[in-house]
């Protein structure tokens, strides 16, 4: 969580358009505040404020932002409430030191007493203000270079950091250092960044270098030098092109990123088809041989994870559960060197899945990983990789990175269908071609259901609960609707197996209550009719997902989105969920709220 950004340029001049441009584009880590440091004439420039980045900005002048190095962050707060004194950088007492930091220090209390002993004054609750505090004590105790004290410090802390470190001791560099949160440097002829994620830089170059964990990297105008802090060795590690394009972090014309991203599911569904991955084969073979198989995730990605679930029950007819990744203790027990784990995330940097792959891994497991980001902390614990090719996902509610990992699932479950034999070979090319098929019918669906969702939707912001219930493999569906509807417009939703909701929810239930239904063309079909009818009897709205030219359901339901013919009934979950996601997004603009920064969610949640 939190966006971090530092840039060096070639001299010292405006620089405070370039970070605020950067911090923009991570603004989906965090924006509870924002601030920006710089140093110029040989002194520390800090300017920050509660609130997010186009309410800080009214406030300040950019223009006033000079110096050859800046850094900037975005807040998701752990530690202290959103405010002008708790918003990052932090400065030593001297104000000579600036800091940004990404993540918890859990041994901030015991540092924060020592120093006060010391006499250092601090002016925030964070944790993060202890790190200027202590290069400050090192510096001035053990009269070392400012990078030798930053070392000190790093090796000082316990928990989770992404640090940035400006100085005007040395004004031309920044010094970074890395544990469990993300960090990247983006290379340019003009410009060396640093950041938490790449889009902070992509409109000025492809040129990225990921740093790993334990790892502490000086940046200069034109170079950088990474040492490893277990060994005291530099490491050499050459930039990589990402194949990410500029124009894949702007909205491109759409009011928000959410619903850009909506719309880009036929290509990203289409691209991960596209680009053949050789890992594939060796994760379907891998689970095929492996006694005990359990998915990790979590959030939106957990959901995708069940259909994965389904399908190696089915295709494998093993043992196999889907497992939040914060309850991952629950299983600890059950992990051994014939244990599969198959890891799924976004980001690759979701620190409850790390801790519990890194355990599992210790615990002799296989790791097995369906991931978005390229070189991501969880691809880096994995046996093998398969990528989701989704492009950078902005908004803060998954949508094109749900499909893509539910299609992730499918691809693994058809060759373990073929391995198995579950599938003999005619079976399996027709599932392919269906398979080839999803995107056309995502299209389909966007462009048939999207002024519908529009429409439901100046109905259902008025509401403040629902229900979202369907049967089997498009349980997970009315889950990630339900989460949808809840994350970005706020109003209570709950999903439930349709069979179930005559158990409890039916109580809540009373006139006008909407009542989502997942209802596809198979064996659940017949019996979600009683489902809907024992809802409509106690007052209830229902509205259904259904397939174009269901006559029966539509006459049962007040409204409807209807998916294509064409799809395979295997591949329902996929389309179904598109109508649910714009659903989702309109009610929240209906409702006035902005779908792409939901209050207190943050994107990429890389604390525990
Ligand atoms: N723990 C720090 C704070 O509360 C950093 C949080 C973040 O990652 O945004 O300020």
């Amino acid at each position: 969580m939190c966006g971090i950004v530092g840039i060096i340029q070639q001299t010292e001049s405006k620089i405070g358009n370039e970070i605020i441009e950067a911090l923009t584009k991570l603004e989906y880590r965090g924006y509870d505040s924002v601030g920006v440091a710089s140093v110029a004439n040989g002194e520390l420039i800090i300017v920050k404020d509660e609130g997010k980045i186009a309410e800080v900005l009214e406030k300040i002048d950019l223009d006033s932002i000079k110096g050859r190095v800046a850094i900037g962050h975005t807040r998701w707060a752990t530690h202290g409430p959103p405010s002008k004194e708790n918003a990052h950088p932090h400065v030593d007492c001297k104000k000579q030191i600036s800091v940004i930091h990404n993540g918890i220090i859990e041994n901030f209390q015991q540092l924060k007493n020592e120093l006060l002993e010391q006499g250092h004054v601090f002016q925030s609750e964070t944790d993060t203000e202890v790190l200027p505090h202590l290069i400050e004590q090192f510096l001035e105790e053990e009269k070392v270079s400012l990078e030798e004290a930053i070392i000190k410090t790093v090796e000082r802390i316990e928990g989770t950091y992404g640090i940035c470190v400006i100085s005007t001791l040395e004004p031309d560099k920044i010094f970074c250092a890395k544990k469990d949160s993300p960090l990247v440097i983006g290379i340019n002829d003009n410009r060396m960044f640093c950041a938490s994620d790449i889009p902070a830089f992509l409109s000025y170059t492809q040129e990225v270098v990921l740093l790993h964990d334990d790892e502490f990297v000086t940046i200069s105008k034109d170079n950088y030098e990474i040492i490893d802090l277990k060994t005291g060795e530099t490491i050499t590690r050459k930039p990589y092109t990402v194949s990410w394009k500029p124009e894949m972090a702007q909205k491109a014309g759409f009011p928000h990123f959410m619903l850009k991203e909506i719309h880009e599911q036929p290509n990203t569904l289409a691209d991960y088809i596209r680009i053949e991955q050789p890992s594939i084969l060796k994760i379907a073979e891998k689970i095929y041989e492996a006694e005990k198989v359990f998915l990790l995730a979590a959030g939106t990605a957990h959901y995708s994870t069940l259909t994965g679930q389904n399908l190696i029950r089915r295709f494998v007819k093993k043992p196999c559960s889907s497992v939040i990744a914060s309850e991952y203790e629950l299983i600890k027990n059950l992990i051994d060197e014939k244990t599969v784990i198959v890891p799924v995330s976004q980001s690759g940097e979701t620190m409850d899945t790390i801790m519990a792959i890194k355990n599992a891994r210790e615990l002799g497991a296989t790791i097995l990983s369906a991931v978005n980001i390229v070189g991501s902390t969880v691809t880096r614990h994995s046996d093998e990789v398969l990528y989701l090719y989704a492009g950078p996902e902005i908004g803060v509610a998954a949508t094109k990175t749900y499909t893509a990992q539910t299609l992730a699932m499918w691809d693994i479950g058809l060759e373990l269908g073929k391995i198995s034999g579950e599938l003999d070979n005619d079976e399996y090319e027709m599932y392919r071609t269906n398979f080839k098929n999803i995107p056309s019918i995502v299209k389909q669906t966007i462009v048939h259901n999207e002024a519908r969702a529009n429409h439901i939707a100046s109905w259902f912001a008025k509401k403040n609960s629902s229900f979202y219930l369907a049967r089997s493999l498009n349980l997970q569906t009315a889950r990630e609707g339900a989460l949808k509807m809840k994350e970005i417009a706020y109003i209570h939703s709950e999903a439930y197996p349709a069979g179930e909701s005559k158990h409890g929810p039916i109580a809540l239930v009373e006139e006008d209550y909407p009542v989502v239904f997942v209802t596809p063309q198979d064996q659940t079909r017949k019996l979600i009719v009683g489902n809907i009818m024992e809802m409509k009897a106690r007052g209830a709205t229902a509205i259904a997902v259904l397939e174009e030219g269901d006559k029966e359901m539509e006459e049962l339901v007040k409204w409807k989105f209807e998916i294509p013919k064409g799809y395979s009934e295997m591949f329902s979950t996929i389309p179904y969920v598109v109508p649910l996601q714009l659903l989702a997004y309109y009610t929240a603009v209906r409702r006035g709220y902005s779908p792409d920064q939901p209050r207190n969610l943050s994107k990429s949640v890389t604390v525990l």
